[in-house]
């Protein structure tokens, strides 16, 4: 076999394997430099030998185009649920009715994984399917989406049978949760409620190049059809999984009494808030296998388990005032300032409102004894007002005709719950807009804490975040930050402010903080173009706006979202767009678009092995570099790797019959002209569950104002 051969192979096992080490073990050997190289390594030899094509390869996890929609899945047998029980008298009810059943049987007691059941299929060594659960029955086909989830082994060991179906739940890391909310909140979208959401969110997205953004991960916990029935216990069982690579939960415990069992729940509760996932309680088993079928199940769930939910964990507290915060663009928000209470593993002392319409709802007054509770454990959030505790004290909060820092003028636009200050001179704007310029998705200049971005403000130092640019060290370092000089951390700003001009196209365009766009949707509209000057009046962009305007079949799918399009159209054309270029021409930094190999790993037709034929109406040099642009491979001759055979005109059909024998799919000419014009977004089809929020908050005319002023 060739040693290139050998080398990928080694490569591909060798990733595998430390993919193992972090997502199963958690015990990683080496570090992310040293990961990325053996990956870039194993993307070039692929890229160059693409007779070495493997669809299980580490670097296959992501695939090219989004779906239209997910096909159906059967289960058999039914992806149950489980009965519940809130006390341990009904846990003691359960231990009755198995210890009539049954004996000599022990329990085992699992954390209950608060996230999206799946069902993931083994076939040949190689992950084949993966479903959410649905009505129980039929599920959603979420494969590309759950491949893309680097905890997923691909491909298992040979001892783990040639097929094996098993089961367990896909969750967001609590970490993971935080950060993307942080962005969402960065993009003054409304957060995800709690991680549950968020994964199933993101399971339902449409294109896994954006799955392959969440921060998701697995916990497998039950055997599924096939290749399960070799085990005598479920413990030995969920050992092997983990052997085999299977991530599983990082806290068992095997109980040989109900009072034991009682003693794990709680031991288990006090650590609930230490795991990377949420739990909403525990889960207690019958460990022996042979037991289970005898016992068997009712319609909703097994005989031999149940779930024992622990409360939620509130704490009381009071409002003692409802102030008010503004935003990049100028929308307010109130927030409860709360009397600090302890909950959940942290310091409460604020709690924010969202809007006018949800204090009402939930008749919010200031002074009110309330229940604080942590949204999907993370995010404090008011729960209810303890209503029996009111001594007629307390007073109803309005909302401030006008701007509580500038005292600008404050509008809501129609059809927005937001109110806003439309002031283009607000200071507070001007400070969040700094903050956002320099957070870590965009610029990156961490020593710029709000300490110093406040002085610099007041002291009208900075007018516009392109003023930071101008600023010398010496009045940088003799700022009076609450108190202190800044000194010595000047010297790292000014060091960060020329990094950033270094920093590519895709995060400058975040940082200017044009309305809709996130850092996605940046890279998005950072690959269409070379450099950032080129934004303005961008023929790219002018496309998918014009496009938009098509009928039916005329109109194409492009890779970037009409509304972003337009928004950066809009933001380049304004008179604070001009001059924010204008003014970066004169710095002399014109932000690139990152390297080309960020292009050819994505793309319509990523790593789809090409082939050209026949007669075009373009030469075929020309086509071949609109296809490996578009992240295709191109081949001489059809291979079993080959993905699309393009005929051109005069093609024999013998040739097109041998390709189509090898699974290689035969298109014309004018298909693939779609294929390389389009892309992997679909407007709106990849929305979350969030999207009806995300819209409504999205529409910001007065931002757009405050860029044409
Ligand atoms: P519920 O969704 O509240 O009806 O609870 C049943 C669900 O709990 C199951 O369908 C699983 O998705 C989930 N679950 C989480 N952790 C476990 C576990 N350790 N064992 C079994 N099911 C679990
Ligand atoms: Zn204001």
């Amino acid at each position: 076999m060739s040693k290139i051969y050998q080398r990928i192979e080694f490569l591909r096992r060798e990733i595998d394997r430390h993919d193992r080490l972090y997502y199963v073990e958690a015990k990683p050997v080496i570090g992310d430099r040293d990961y990325d190289l053996l990956y870039e390594e194993l993307l070039k030899l692929e890229r160059e030998n693409p007779e070495f094509f493997d669809s299980s390869s580490p670097t296959q996890r992501v695939s090219g185009s989004p779906i239209e929609g997910f096909s159906q899945v059967r289960h058999d047998p039914p992806m149950q649920s489980l009965d519940k029980t809130h006390t341990k008298e009904e846990l003691s009810d359960f231990n009755a009715f198995i210890s009539k059943e049954v004996s000599g049987f022990s329990y085992i007691v699992e954390p209950k994984v608060d996230g999206v059941s799946i069902s993931l299929t083994y076939e040949n060594s190689r992950l084949v399917r993966a479903a959410t659960r649905g009505n129980g029955i039929v599920g959603d086909d979420v494969t590309l989406n759950v491949r893309t989830i680097k905890a997923v082994p691909l491909t298992l060991p040979p001892e783990a049978g040639e097929n094996l179906e098993v089961r367990g739940e896909i969750y967001m890391t609590r970490d993971g949760f935080l950060r993307l909310n942080e962005e969402e909140l960065e993009m003054g979208r409304e957060p995800f409620a709690n991680p549950r959401n968020a994964a199933a969110g993101s399971l339902k997205q449409l294109d896994p190049k954006e799955v392959s953004k969440r921060p998701l991960d697995i916990v497998i916990y039950n055997a599924g059809g096939e290749g399960c029935d070799k085990f005598s216990s479920h413990s030995e069982m969920i050992a092997a999984f983990r052997r085999w690579g299977l991530p599983t939960s990082p806290w068992s415990k095997r109980c040989d009494s109900i009072e034991a069992v009682f003693e794990a729940i709680d031991e288990l509760e006090n650590l609930r808030h230490s795991f990377r996932f949420e739990i909403d309680g525990a889960v207690i088993k019958v460990d022996e296998r042979r037991y289970h079928d005898i016992l068997g199940a009712t319609a909703h769930g097994p005989r031999w388990a149940r779930a024992y939910k622990y409360q939620p964990e509130r704490a009381e507290t009071v409002v003692e005032a409802i102030t008010v915060q503004v935003g990049r663009t100028g929308v307010l928000t109130p927030v409860a300032e709360l009397r600090p209470v302890q909950l959940a593993g942290s310091v409460i002392s604020r709690a924010t409102l969202h809007n006018e319409d949800q204090i009402v709802r939930q008749d919010i007054r200031i002074g009110d004894s309330v229940w604080v509770v942590k949204a999907g454990d993370v995010i404090p959030a008011i729960d209810s007002v303890i209503a029996e505790k009111r001594t007629g004290q307390e007073r109803i909060f309005k909302m401030p005709n006008r701007c509580p820092v500038c005292a600008g003028e404050v509008v809501r636009a129609q059809g927005e719950v937001a109110l806003k200050c439309v002031n283009p001179a607000c200071p507070e704007q001007l400070r969040r807009r700094i903050e956002h310029f320099a957070s870590r998705n965009a610029l990156d200049i961490r020593a710029l804490g709000p300490g110093v971005i406040d002085s610099l403000v007041e002291k009208g130092l900075v007018k516009d975040p392109l003023d930071l640019f101008s600023i010398d060290e010496i009045t940088l370092s003799k700022l009076d930050v609450s108190g202190h000089r800044f000194g010595k951390n000047a010297s790292t700003v000014i060091q960060a402010l020329s990094v950033a001009k270094t920093l590519p196209l895709n995060r400058w365009l975040f940082a200017v903080g044009i309305a809709n766009i996130g850092v996605s949707v940046a890279k998005d509209i950072a690959l269409e173009h070379e450099k950032f000057s080129q934004l303005k009046d961008s023929p790219a962009l002018k496309n998918v706006i014009e496009n938009e305007l098509k009928k039916g079949k005329e109109r194409k799918i492009l890779p970037i979202k009409v509304e972003a399009a337009k928004a950066v159209y809009k933001f380049f054309e304004g008179e604070y767009g001009t001059k924010f270029l204008q003014r970066m021409m004169e710095m002399g930094v014109d932000p690139a678009r990152e390297a080309a190999a960020e292009k050819a790993s994505s793309g319509p037709l990523v790593n789809a092995g090409c082939v050209l034929t026949g007669t075009l109406s373009k030469p075929r040099g020309e086509y071949a570099k609109l296809i490996e642009k578009a992240g295709g491979i191109i081949q001489n001759t059809v291979t079993s790797k080959t993905k699309y055979l393009i005929a051109g005109a005069n093609v024999g059909a013998s040739k097109t019959e041998k390709a189509r024998k090898l699974g290689t799919m035969v298109i014309n000419e004018s298909q693939l002209k779609e294929m390389l014009e389009g892309s992997s977004y679909d407007d709106g089809a990849n929305k979350n569950e969030n999207s009806a929020i995300v819209e409504e908050k999205q529409s910001n005319p007065i931002q757009d104002e405050l860029f044409s002023l």
